[in-house]
């Protein structure tokens, strides 16, 4: 008798503020079942309807075993397809099967996907400061953590930045070439009071105009940096053909694709170092899997995004597939926080710089429902919108 799926449903919880969605698929089998990260923070009820409202009842009376079936019926079950909420709400589904599945073997996920290829999964930590005197120091004290990878990012005078908290006397405004000059001022010094033993990276956030990426990235080049993330918009990825052409400095590209197949002529061409993909946007571990793979065949390696707004059980899959892919590059850290470690017992443990799996079967990772009652959704201004970043003419920064 094959086990089926019974119930799938999205739960919703904000420990420490943050508002997360996870997807709970239970089985035939007494006590057996799994979560998956779907967490859209910014859409979390759109992605909720998806789950309760449409995969549930098309994923009844499925065989948990046949994980590529569901995630590829499951897929072409709205006709259209793809975008961050549909893969969203899949992800939560898919990374729940493999969670089941790893149970069933009583192995953990990584041991599925080929085993370990190394034991401990490296993390660059967060680093900012308002000068860059301030940013040396964070990161010197990372360093003393065990931290060999920081991503620096610093606040702008006059103007709002990225990463970086503002002084609160700012005015609310962004503009990208002060940002761009801010940037070479802070690498230069950070190279020169620090050496090059540490990996820096840093974080465009795909806000400049594409001529102000290449430019950037070329005055970085002396300063080395292990990667310098999401130059363009989506909207600029024909630019990445010039930037490769202007300078070494080697590029992250991807947090905000939402369609496995923007990557591909970027990884064919070779006009990229790192893929930087939020797991959950492109539908789980099984998309996430195929594309490492294709990745390693071109020398790109991976960079699973991992901000506080993936579950922890997100970051567990991140976790496993860092531990298995061969071309593993670099994992952004989210620290779990007491209130968060409450409702997910068994989140990845994180130090000395890196994130270790606890080698329970599955992904490792469990919901507390009863404790993630306790932390229901915030009230949030516009329900949590991604609030826009204006130009001092009023002109709407992307991202
Ligand atoms: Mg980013």
């Amino acid at each position: 008798m094959p086990v089926t799926i019974t119930r799938v449903k999205s739960l919703f919880t904000a420990p420490n503020g943050i508002r997360l969605v996870v997807v709970k698929v239970e089985t035939s089998e007494p006590g057996l079942y799994g979560w998956g990260c779907a967490t859209f923070t910014q859409r979390p009820h759109t992605v909720q309807v998806a789950v309760d409202e449409y995969l549930d009842p098309f994923l009844r009376g499925r065989d948990v075993d046949d994980i590529e079936d569901v995630w590829q019926s499951a897929f072409v079950s709205s006709y259209w397809r793809n975008g961050p909420i549909l893969n969203n709400a899949l992800s939560g589904v898919d990374q729940a099967l493999w969670d089941i599945k790893g149970k069933r073997a009583g192995m953990p996920v990584y041991q599925l996907l080929g085993g370990k290829c190394r034991d401990r999964v490296p993390l660059y930590h967060h680093c900012s400061g308002r000068d860059p005197k301030e940013v040396e120091d964070d990161i010197r004290a990372s360093m003393e953590k065990g931290y060999r990878y920081c991503r620096a990012q610093m606040a702008v005078p006059k103007y709002r930045t990225y990463g970086a908290k503002p002084n609160p006397d700012e005015p609310d405004i962004w503009e990208p070439r002060p940002y761009c000059r801010s940037v070479v001022t802070l690498f230069e010094h950070l190279r020169g009071a620090l050496g090059y033993e540490i990996e820096l990276l840093h974080d465009i956030h795909e806000r400049v105009p594409p001529r102000d990426a290449i430019q950037l990235a070329k005055q970085l080049e002396p300063y080395q940096l292990f990667f310098l993330e999401d130059p363009f918009a989506p909207e600029d990825v024909g630019y990445h053909r010039q930037l490769r052409q202007a300078t070494t400095t080697p590029i992250a590209m991807g947090e905000l694709f939402s369609n496995v197949t923007e990557y591909l002529p970027l990884i064919q061409e070779r006009l990229i170092d790192f893929i930087r993909v939020h797991v959950s946007t492109i539908g789980g571990i099984s998309p996430s899997r195929k594309l490492a793979a294709l990745c390693e065949y071109f020398g790109i390696r991976t960079a699973w995004h991992g901000p506080g707004d993936v579950s922890p059980v997100g970051h567990a899959a991140n976790m496993h597939l860092d531990l298995a892919c061969y071309n593993f590059g670099i994992q952004e850290e989210t620290f779990f926080k007491d209130e968060t470690r409450e409702v997910f017992p068994g989140a990845p443990e994180i130090h000395d710089g890196c994130m270790w799996p606890n080698d329970r079967p599955g992904l490792g990772v469990d919901v507390d429902e009863t404790a993630a009652a306790r932390y229901p959704f915030p009230e949030r201004e516009a329900n949590g919108c991604w609030p826009a970043i204006r130009r001092w003419d009023g002109t709407v920064i992307r991202p």
